[in-house]
């Protein structure tokens, strides 16, 4: 791994140091200023508050140093403060800040376009629209989808999560806290069935994605409709990797019936799981492709990847937004692109792998509540169970968040039962590090047992 001891981005001392309880007293006397100011709505999963970050650690306002296993959800990949990041915002802040692409163009906009349709797979034609969040660019690919085919259904699967806005809240398949109260939702959204390799029991791949394409021939036709959209490593869901056969089933079934194939790769991508998109693993190349998350270093970009007969079927001025594709987030993702090309950014998530597997493959031996490690890369997870049963045990899962937050890892947790605990370290985090932060969980498998 790229950063030692001794060379941090940001000057930020890569060791776990706490000096007070987490959270400590000042993030405590801001947690309450939170509660007056922001919305009960806004939850927060670790009340510690931050003034810097850098490779692996997140320091907080009582001089805490954290370790970070969240990376802000899969977007900080580049590490907090990534100096060609911050150059590129830097230069760019000092120029111009805005202009509206739609109005008067700047170049990086155009770089950050060829660059998405140079890196994401397949070599066809490519075009790519920029937008400011995932679920933009998710509805953004909707759009384009529908515009293309003249359909209007979405095809979507269990355990899917493409955003919190209308539409993408319908393609969202859980309900607390995504949905519950919210409704009611877009129409013509139908779910389908995932390929969950633990839960699947002997079915593999292909069978459940023989089930969903029955599904869709029966219940929806397969002529209405536009889109297919998949997660290759479906996140908020609990990190489920796909069975083998399933993605490129899909895939196949979408192409012969003329249905787009979109792959939100918001949280895959960009070097997340040992390859530059997680489709890659399974050698399926979407129609369209969207990304977030990791692409910036942090700065809000989004974006829509694909056919060029496709992007470019959309009439001029559908597509677009006052804010989409924001200069200053164009030269981060310019920044972040470049270091994650120049370090082999893939090798260093699978160098996460490679410590993090055998650890917890190590913990599973002790802990019969582990009943499934799984992921790819720097997107890991373990799904804890009742001991011996199937049955989530998601109190487990919050026990040991817990712990690890009060001895200074910040971890989450996700999977539609809860009971899914998951890893998305920056690539910048020292070896020494991720070994600390796992430690760390072992003893809180030992306290919770
Ligand atoms: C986070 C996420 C989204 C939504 O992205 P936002 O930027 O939060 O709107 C959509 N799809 C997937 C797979 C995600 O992980």
């Amino acid at each position: 791994m790229t950063i030692t001891p001794e060379r941090t981005d940001n000057d930020v001392t890569q060791e776990l140091r706490l000096v007070t309880d987490v959270p400590g007293p000042r993030s405590q006397a801001l947690l309450a200023r939170k509660t007056d100011a922001v919305s009960a709505g806004v939850g927060v999963t670790l009340p510690v508050f931050i003034t810097r970050a850098g490779g692996g650690i997140l320091v907080d306002v009582d001089d805490n140093h954290l370790i970070d296993f969240g990376s802000g959800i899969a977007v900080t990949t580049v590490g907090n403060g990534n100096p060609e990041v911050v150059a590129g915002v830097t230069k760019q802040i000092s120029e111009f800040t805005h202009t509206c692409f739609m109005v008067t163009p700047y170049e990086g906009y155009v770089q950050v376009c060829e660059a998405l349709n140079r890196l994401t797979p397949g070599d066809h034609e490519k075009r790519s629209a920029l937008f400011n969040s995932g679920a933009e660019a998710i509805e953004n690919a909707v759009k384009i989808a529908r515009c293309y085919t003249g359909r209007q259904a979405v095809v979507v699967l269990e355990h899917g999560y493409h955003g919190r806005t209308n539409l993408t809240m319908g393609m969202t398949a859980k309900s607390m806290p995504y949905k519950h109260n919210f409704g009611p939702f877009a129409p013509e959204i139908y779910r389908v069935p995932a390929s969950y390799p633990f839960r699947d029991g002997p079915h593999g791949g292909a069978e459940v994605a023989q089930w969903a394409t029955t599904r869709i021939e029966k219940e929806i036709g397969a002529r209405n409709v536009a889109a297919i959209v998949i997660e290759p490593v479906q996140g908020e869901g609990g990190f489920i990797v796909p069975a083998p056969g399933y993605l490129s089933a899909m895939s196949e079934f979408a192409t012969a019936n003329g249905i787009v194939f979109i792959a939100d790769e918001i949280q895959s991508g960009f070097c997340r799981t040992g390859q530059w998109f997680a489709c890659e693993h399974d050698g399926v190349v979407p129609d369209l492709i969207t990304t977030a998350k990791g692409i910036a270093g942090g700065m809000p970009l989004a974006a829509v990847t694909g056919r060029a007969e496709m992007m470019d079927s959309v009439h001029a001025g559908g597509l677009g937004g006052t804010y989409g594709g924001n200069p200053v987030a164009c030269a981060a993702a310019l920044g972040a692109i470049s270091w994650m090309e120049q370090n082999d950014a893939p090798a260093l998530a699978l160098e996460v792998e490679a410590v993090m597997m055998p650890r917890l493959k190590a913990m599973a031996e002790n802990h019969p509540t582990i009943g499934d490690i799984r992921g790819r890369g720097a997107m890991i997870a373990i799904e804890l169970v009742k001991p011996g049963t199937m049955e989530p045990d998601p109190e487990r899962a919050a026990a040991l968040n817990k712990y690890c937050h009060s001895h200074g890892v910040v971890t989450l947790t996700t999977g539609t039962y809860g009971n899914v605990f998951r890893f998305l370290p920056p690539l910048t985090m020292p070896k020494h590090l991720l070994e600390a932060g796992l430690t760390i969980l072992e003893n809180a498998f030992e306290a919770t047992a």
